[in-house]
């Protein structure tokens, strides 16, 4: 009996074994989904720790973006912010140049402050003034074209606001060997100025008399004219004035818009007709030789200079001293200007004599030289 009990108590035993294996079972069943939950719990954590939550978009209203997100401040700047720069891997833009890219160049180098003509897409001499001071400035190499290396700079927040400080170290006007070409097609910036300018009087003193005694002129220009007012003197021919000479860009706004003015309030006329009348005898601010700094008009007091002995002689001999007659009656069609005889320009004296020699005026001979 007490066998078969034993028998009978491991024979009740299986079931127990195999509910405790079942119960083994399920408690490792639910154990493993439970960790295999929790594990999907921290990888969702972990991504929202890394995935920034998508920033909340309300149209028409600026979203401030959650503190610890980076911002993007742009470093302040004195100069204008740059216009998107053109493709200009290769692009060389140059007297002669015309298009968009030109247009742009000039807004650029107007919102600098360097160019103050028109901004018409036509690369003409006054650009190419503007891109020279430019490249001055910037320490580029200044040839007025402006290459990849003159517009990279020119459109990037390095470009400089031009430096006009009260004695700014000027242009040279006698520079190059072709001379300075100023006329109605051949327009100067608004910033131009020649180096070197001298009081004519401080130089000059009393050997010659003055409708402004603060006339100024380049240097070498005014030199000349003391050499040859003095040789002219020594002939007997005397007294001579200066009636016009360095003028710069604001006086001869002034001198244009009085004119227009008067046109407009005496005569009736509207503004683009009293301009057109103007220009018949005044020159556009910047198409003004006086500009230059090298030209003068001489008079005689009290006398109309073509009727004198000072005319006669100057016709004569300012060729021997730099001066040329720059304008004739017989060549108004190239220079834009009726005849004046008391108007002489310096060029040096082997321009001027080349010109006397040829006969011809300066855009003709500067043409001729271009050529060449
Ligand atoms: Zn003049």
């Amino acid at each position: 009996m007490p066998n078969s009990n034993g028998r009978k108590k491991r024979g009740g035993s299986p079931y127990l074994f195999i509910a405790a294996v079942l119960a083994l079972l399920i408690g490792i069943a639910v154990f493993g989904i439970q960790a295999l939950n929790e594990r999907a719990a921290a990888d969702s954590e972990r991504k929202q720790l890394f995935t920034p939550a998508p920033s909340p978009t309300v149209s028409g209203v600026s979203v401030t973006p959650a503190p610890g997100f980076s911002t993007y401040t742009p470093a302040p700047t004195a100069t204008p912010a740059p216009t998107p720069a053109p493709e200009i891997d290769a692009t060389v833009l140059k007297v002669g140049s015309k298009g968009d890219e030109v247009s742009r160049l000039q807004a650029r180098l107007q919102e600098l402050g360097y160019y103050a003509g028109k901004v018409d897409g036509d690369y003409g001499s006054g650009t190419r003034q503007a891109v020279i001071v430019f490249q001055k400035q910037h320490g580029l190499a200044a040839d007025g074209a402006a290459g990849p290396k003159t517009l990279a700079v020119l459109y990037s927040d390095q470009a400089q606001m031009i430096v006009t400080t009260p004695m700014p170290t000027g242009l040279d006007t006698l520079a190059g060997d072709i001379p300075l070409l100023v006329n109605k097609w051949n327009v100067l910036p608004e910033d131009y100025f020649p180096a070197d300018l001298v009081r004519i009087k401080d130089l000059a003193g009393d050997l010659l008399l003055y409708d402004d005694e603060s006339f100024m002129g380049v240097r070498t220009a005014v030199e000349a004219l003391i050499r040859m007012i003095g040789d002219a003197k020594q002939d007997g021919v005397d007294p001579w004035k200066v009636g016009g000479a360095y003028r710069t860009i604001a006086d001869q706004k002034k001198i244009f818009n009085r004119r227009v003015n008067k046109y407009m309030n005496d005569d009736g006329l509207s503004r683009s007709k009293a301009e057109s009348r103007t220009r018949l005898t005044v020159a556009d601010p910047g198409a003004s030789e006086h500009h230059t700094g090298l030209a003068f008009d001489l008079n005689v007091p009290g006398a109309t200079f073509s009727d004198t002995a000072q005319y006669v002689w100057l016709k004569q001999h300012c060729w021997d001293y730099g001066f040329i007659m720059r304008y004739t009656d017989e060549k108004e069609d190239l220079t834009g200007i009726i005849g004046e005889e008391w108007h002489v320009r310096y060029v040096g004296v082997e321009h001027a004599k080349k010109i006397q020699e040829l006969d011809l005026c300066l855009e003709e001979y500067v043409e001729l030289l271009k050529k060449q």
